[in-house]
């Protein structure tokens, strides 16, 4: 079945942009995803097809009017249990349990934001998820809706191969990923971890397991607590 991605924005030609090209591009060819735009300056008003206006209130900047962006909603026509998300940084942060869940699921629609952003009513009303893929701004969702479907469409059956598997990576289990390392086994006078060209497989496992921990320790201490709750939890349960 094809997963399918449906973005409403001002921009399609930005639309599949890289995703046309390597694993998502390969996977888009073959049929096992399919990216479609609904262009939002099509169901702009009037002669100019405005689809913005001032904010209530002062400020400023303008907003994409709750009318404009219902139309496009309507008119992409994607079915009921198809998740519509608002790209902002105002939403709930992306994560891999997320894109998990999209991933699992039969696509998504993204609203791509511009300007100062999407009227609220519209939002609550067509029951949109709200989702930031980080701390700082973009000037546009589409960039953000990239992101987003870069990482629900590797997750898709079929599209990684063994080489590029995605059961170890960072994340998988609540922890960021052990280092890398290739031939040469010396460079620039550094030296690969003896461990890793040992053939211990249990004790290449153990180091990596190590490693993992540390970094995961040291820069994320918001992962490493809920990794850390997770464990007792576990503990508790199997005593
Ligand atoms: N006024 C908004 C605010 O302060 O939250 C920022 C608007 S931004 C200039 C324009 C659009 O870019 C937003 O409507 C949203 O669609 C997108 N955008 C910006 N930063 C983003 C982020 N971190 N994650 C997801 N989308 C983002």
């Amino acid at each position: 079945m094809t997963w399918r991605a449906t973005v409403l924005t001002l921009f399609p030609e930005m639309f599949p942009g890289p995703l046309g090209l390597s694993l998502a591009g390969r996977a888009l060819e073959a049929g096992l995803w399919s990216c479609r735009t609904e262009d939002l300056r099509q169901h702009g008003l009037g002669r100019h097809r405005a689809v913005d206006d001032t904010p209530f209130g002062g400020g400023a900047g303008m907003v994409i009017r709750p009318d404009v962006a219902d139309a496009a909603i309507k008119a992409a026509d994607v079915p009921a249990d198809v998740p519509v998300v608002y790209l902002t940084p105002r939403g709930r942060p992306l994560t891999q349990q997320t894109v998990r869940r999209y991933a699992q699921g039969p696509g998504v629609m993204l609203l791509c934001g511009r300007f100062e952003g999407v009227d609220e009513r519209v939002l609550q009303a067509r029951g949109v998820e709200e989702v930031s893929i980080g701390d700082y701004v973009l000037s546009g969702g589409e960039t953000a809706a990239l992101v987003l479907l870069d990482a629900c469409v590797r997750l898709l059956p079929g599209v990684m191969g063994s080489e590029e598997s995605g059961v170890e990576e960072s994340f998988s289990e609540g922890l960021l990923e052990y280092p890398h390392y290739t031939r040469p086994a010396m460079w620039e006078g550094r030296a690969v971890p003896e461990i890793l060209l040992s053939g211990n497989h249990a004790a290449i496992a153990a180091w990596r397991r190590g490693q993992a921990e540390e970094t995961t320790r040291e820069r994320r201490p918001d992962l490493w607590s809920a990794w850390l709750a997770r464990k007792e939890t576990n503990r508790a349960v199997a005593v």
